[in-house]
């Protein structure tokens, strides 16, 4: 087995592992290999060992990944009663987003986690083409206050949502977060919770929501704990970046 294979089945066996303590299906959680800053032969080494959904940071980088890998000789087919199909790769696209790189990033991947503001959410949608499906989106909320930048306010995601569910070529699928790390195991419980109650409250006023993308390679166990539907880990399966 490679190394990313066997980093790959450790990650799945801390999932595993973190929902079942939280009297979870491990089913329910959906696991986004982060590749930014590695090569596209360590995403085809992930996708062989059965990984489908990554993610990356900058759009030019991805794009160019996710050129490349649709030319790689993939093991692509997997076996149905159908007989074997394609086994497609799913690109999340979790980095800032500046507005100049809507167009790409609307025309190039299946989903957007970041989205912050109004303006950004309307120019992918404008941008995404016809002959695609929806481009699913979460909105990123700031759960860490003043030691954060990113993100909207709580108390603004209701305005953003109504805002996106307008839009025809989005899907508004649920909130990200990415608090500040901190050794504070209580409050890094309380910030992951406080996405999930912003998603009860949008539920009250009528948005129902169906994802919580948070949690990485350092506190996926805690996010899990605390409601984790889709949870975003590079090095925990690439290894640590810039280290060759
Ligand atoms: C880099 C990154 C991750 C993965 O972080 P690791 O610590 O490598 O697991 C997850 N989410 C976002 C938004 C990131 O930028």
């Amino acid at each position: 087995m490679t190394t990313i294979a066997s980093r790959l089945q450790a990650v799945k066996a801390r999932i595993s592992v973190a929902a079942t303590a939280a009297g979870r299906a491990p089913g329910e959680i959906t696991l986004v290999a982060v590749s930014k800053t590695f090569p596209p032969q360590a995403v085809a080494e992930a996708y062989a060992a059965g990984q489908s959904a990554f993610g990356e940071n900058y759009a030019q980088e991805g794009i160019d990944k996710i050129v490349a890998l649709s030319r790689l000789p993939l093991e692509r087919h997997v076996a149905s009663p159908e007989g074997p199909r394609l086994r497609p790769l799913e690109w999340h696209y979790i980095g800032p987003i500046q507005s100049n790189k809507t167009r790409p990033i609307a025309e190039n991947f299946d989903w957007v986690h970041g989205i912050d503001r109004p303006k950004i959410a309307e120019r992918l949608s404008a941008s995404r083409p016809d002959n695609m499906p929806a481009l699913q989106v979460c909105i990123q909320v700031n759960v860490s206050g003043e030691a954060s930048k990113s993100g909207v306010a709580p108390d603004s995601v209701f305005d953003l949502a109504l805002t996106i569910k307008r839009l025809p070529h989005l899907r508004l699928r649920g909130l990200m977060a990415i608090p500040e790390p901190t050794p504070d195991a209580a409050l890094r419980h309380s910030h992951f919770r406080m996405l999930r109650e912003i998603q009860h409250d949008l539920l009250h006023r009528g948005v129902a929501l169906d994802t919580l993308s948070m949690g990485m390679s350092d506190d996926l166990e805690a996010a899990i704990a605390e409601g984790a539907t889709l949870v975003r880990v590079g090095r925990a399966i690439f290894g640590e970046r810039g280290a060759g």
